[in-house]
């Protein structure tokens, strides 16, 4: 009875939801955090453990118990084996969102961490200056003399890992300024596509090889001016707020001229989040029917090619391929196939699964920067995968998986590519 009591007085997570788990463990095979500890607390069972502890009240929230819960990745890999149906996802983000207030940080780390959630990520303009100002570091020769000397072993081991995590950044910006890349054909269809926070600025070749490829596909391409980061970042660091906000910034954006087409989306991520903007604004009394529209029409990029019967070009290439699943677009959007069917419709490509491939890199939004140590030992298993798979190149389907992917190969020392589906698609059309 005292115990319904406690449970009644819970308003930070449905319990409906909560109490699904049935303690059975087959999540445990699926977590990156426990496969690289083997400890009970840093698995889905653990955490779901803790969560329940402290909504009956028999546990305070301290640090010990927020640390749990910050070293789960919310990969989700746990949601999509549970045979009981519990939504992982939105029992850690409601606890984020929840432990918020009770995070004793410094003033400059929280200012620092206010200011790269609400005014960098997801201002366009702000990112691209500190994108800028990388690009100078990069090519001006301070990275490799940073590099060379190690001086920043000197001031902080921590401030070095940062460094070394430094994006390649692959070409010029790609930006959101509401052109739309025509395909050519006479009857084509017009479609909206996201550019997202981070990609558009490190990954602009990326973005550009992506959009050639949907013309190819004969779609005309529109690039909304006013679209904004999906949100993704904040809602996982439990600013559901600001995750709120940027989403009905989004709808506005992209219904503003009227296209009612598919919003194709190249980052993993990015398509989760805006897939589930219905829930996020289940309870906006103006925007609820609006964002569960506006998430029908979120698509893929691979999900999405794969139902216009692309072919590819014909001059193929020749590369030994893998692939790692990215874990919003297997995990959360179900799209498992469609990247390797597209991978395997190449001319010359030689197509080999990647061991553990449904187990999450490390990578996971900003945990790699918030969290290096784990991110890194859940990487080294991945790299020695890759290893295994003989593979010259491995493709994915997120921007952060990509940089992870890329890091972890520069500091085996790998000679091995990373690329996006579409990047492999848009060489057989350009390649001699
Ligand atoms: S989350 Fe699901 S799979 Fe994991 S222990 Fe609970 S019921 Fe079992
Ligand atoms: S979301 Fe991923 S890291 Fe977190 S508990 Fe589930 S499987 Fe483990």
């Amino acid at each position: 009875m005292l115990e319904v009591e406690k449970i009644s007085k819970s308003t930070w997570l449905n319990e409906s939801e909560l109490y699904k788990c049935v303690h059975c463990g087959f999540c445990l095979q699926a977590c990156p955090t426990y496969l690289a500890t083997g400890l009970e607390t840093e698995s889905p069972r653990g955490r779901i453990a803790l969560m329940k502890a402290v909504n009956e009240g028999r546990l305070e929230i301290s640090n010990q118990v927020m640390r749990h819960w910050d070293l789960c990745v919310q990969c989700r890999a746990c949601e999509d084996v549970c045979p009981s149906g519990v939504p992982y996802g939105n029992l850690i983000e409601s606890t984020m969102d929840h432990v918020r207030d009770y995070r004793r940080i410094g003033l400059l780390p929280r200012l620092a961490y206010e200011i790269a959630l609400k005014y960098l990520l997801p201002n366009q303009k702000n990112l691209s200056v500190l994108v800028a100002m990388m690009d100078f570091y990069i090519k001006s020769g301070f990275q490799k003399l940073v590099r060379k000397t190690k001086i920043l072993r000197l001031i902080s081991r921590r401030l070095e890992n940062l460094e070394m995590m430094t994006p390649a950044l692959n070409g010029e910006f790609f930006r959101a300024d509401g052109h739309v890349y025509q395909s050519g054909m006479a009857d084509a269809e017009k479609i909206q596509m996201l550019t997202g926070c981070i990609m558009p600025l490190t990954q602009g070749n990326q973005m550009r090889a992506a959009v050639r490829v949907l013309n190819k596909a004969g779609k005309d391409v529109e690039i909304p001016s006013s679209q904004v980061c999906c949100g993704a970042i904040n809602s996982h660091v439990g600013d559901v707020e600001k995750a709120k906000e940027l989403a009905r910034e989004n709808i506005e954006a992209f219904s503003k001229d009227n296209i009612d087409g598919a919003i194709v989306v190249a980052s993993a991520g990015c398509g989760a989040r805006m897939k589930e903007y219905g829930p996020l604004l289940a309870d906006d009394p103006e925007y609820s029917s609006k964002a569960a529209n506006f998430s029908k029409r979120v698509i893929d990029i691979n999900e999405y090619l794969i139902g216009t019967q692309l072919q590819p070009g014909e001059s193929g290439v020749r590369r030994a391929v893998t692939y790692q699943d990215s874990c919003h677009l297997a995990n959360v959007q179900k799209v498992r196939d469609a990247p390797r069917n597209l991978l395997k419709s190449i001319q010359g490509v030689d197509f080999c699964e990647l061991k553990q491939s449904n187990i999450c890199c490390g990578a996971g939004g900003t945990y790699m920067i918030t969290e290096p140590e784990m991110s890194k030992k859940i990487l080294a298993n991945k790299m020695k995968n890759i290893i295994d798979s003989g593979a010259d190149t491995i493709t994915t389907a997120n921007p952060g998986c990509f940089m992870q992917l890329q890091n972890g190969i520069r500091e085996a020392g790998l000679d091995v590519e990373v690329k996006y589906v579409t990047d492999l698609l848009d060489e057989t059309y350009t390649k001699k």
